[in-house]
């Protein structure tokens, strides 16, 4: 009978010689790990001994980049996730339960507020929404059985600037922990465990990959907590895929280049913005016009970011006409932290679910333009938004 090509070669591909280290990080796609015999199968699964087994537990490209991670943020610890989101829900699920209180910020991600005010609902979590920006308001709502305080460094989209030092010491002082969403700084902007955060969530979907072609997230946090998210990832399946972290891995090989040529740029912008006539307002940390300019000023690390958000005096007409007329140069993208340089309009996007009432107390109107501002040149992206700028009347 004739052999079939799996007869005639059934070996497994030999591994890399141990001679040779390859400089690039290999990819390594496999799912499973084979193991020598029955005794060292359960030293691995049972985390006796060190290696791989399974790729929803682990795997060499998640290590290598949650090692970064972990590194970017000075923690003990930290883990890839899918996504960003997922990162957040891996929180929710390893250290929350059903009759715990959360406090979280009013101005949290739209998807965000969703899992946790409704999603958790479902769970029997209790969750109080409160401007954490007004610390005495935030201190009135927590209470014993307050197990977490949820917060953005930067928000989305009029750029506050949490005061993560005192939140953090309002949290503690009821034995509640602080988790930080630091997606809109980056770890080149702001890095919250320092100021006394307790766990810290990146999307890496967002300016530590850089390239949109990846959605991932990370958890940052410490030893004595980390049982509870290794658990959580495997037996929830939240874990993410070696092809996309190894991607990730390189983006973040050039944050340190991309977070201050970009952070430099969103500065020149937001200046020559507040300089048009068609401009209302202008939302930048770093412009001293600011609220949170101060604070922005003493908890990051020099840079205030790369997003920049603007209001058109002529509302809804201006920010179409404003949109279209740029729309092959700066790309209308309801994401951001990509190299080049997008915008979103948070009204038909990551606001669109919000009442008039809810827009207008946030400060939102249908004028509201976000920019998520690239690494191009700065005079080609002023003379961009000059050229759009000219079309809004
Ligand atoms: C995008 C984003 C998320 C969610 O991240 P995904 O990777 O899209 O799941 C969470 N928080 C903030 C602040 C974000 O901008």
């Amino acid at each position: 009978m004739a052999k079939r090509v799996v007869d005639i070669c059934p070996e497994p591909v030999r591994p890399i010689s141990p001679e040779s280290i390859p400089h690039a990080p290999a990819i390594c796609l496999s799912s499973v790990y084979q193991c020598d015999d029955p005794q060292h199968a359960r030293a691995l699964l049972l985390d006796e001994q060190s290696g791989y087994v399974y790729a929803r537990n682990g795997h060499p490209n998640g290590d290598m980049l949650a090692d970064k991670c972990r590194q970017l943020h000075g923690a003990e610890r930290a883990a890839m996730v899918a996504t960003g989101m997922g990162a957040l829900a891996t929180l929710v699920l390893a250290e929350l339960a059903a009759g715990d209180h959360l406090v979280i910020s009013n101005q949290l991600y739209g998807v965000t507020l969703d899992l946790l005010a409704s999603e958790t609902s479902r769970w029997g979590i209790e969750t109080t929404v409160v401007d954490t920006t007004d610390l005495a308001a935030t201190e009135a709502v927590l209470r014993a059985e307050t197990k977490m305080l949820v917060v953005e460094t930067i928000t989305n989209p009029l750029l506050r600037v949490s005061d993560i030092r005192q939140l953090a010491d309002l949290a503690h002082a009821v034995d509640a922990s602080l988790l930080v969403d630091n997606s809109f700084a980056s770890p080149a902007v702001c890095r919250p465990l320092e100021w006394g955060a307790d766990w810290v969530v990146e999307s890496l979907t967002k300016i530590m990959n850089g390239h949109s072609d990846v959605t991932l997230g990370c958890v940052c946090g410490s030893t004595n907590r980390w049982e509870r998210i290794e658990y959580v990832l495997s037996r929830w399946g939240l874990s993410a895929s070696p092809m996309d972290c190894w991607l990730a891995l390189r983006g973040l090989a050039t944050l340190a280049l991309r977070a201050p040529q970009a952070g430099d740029n969103a500065r020149q912008v937001a200046a020559y913005l507040e300089s048009r006539p068609e401009v209302a307002q202008v939302h930048f940390p770093g412009l001293a016009s600011h609220s949170d300019h101060a604070l922005a000023q003493r908890q990051f690390s020099g840079q205030f970011g790369s997003m920049v958000t603007f209001d058109l005096s002529g509302g809804l007409a201006a920010a179409e006409r404003f949109i279209r007329a740029v729309r092959s140069q700066i790309p209308f993208c309801p994401s951001l932290g990509e190299v080049s340089t997008t915008l979103s309009h948070p009204v038909s996007t990551s606001h669109r679910g919000l009442s008039d009432e809810a827009l207008a107390a946030l400060g939102i109107s249908s004028g509201t333009i976000r920019l998520s501002v690239g690494i191009e040149s700065p005079e080609t992206i002023l003379a961009w938004l000059a050229s759009g700028l000219v079309k809004v009347h």
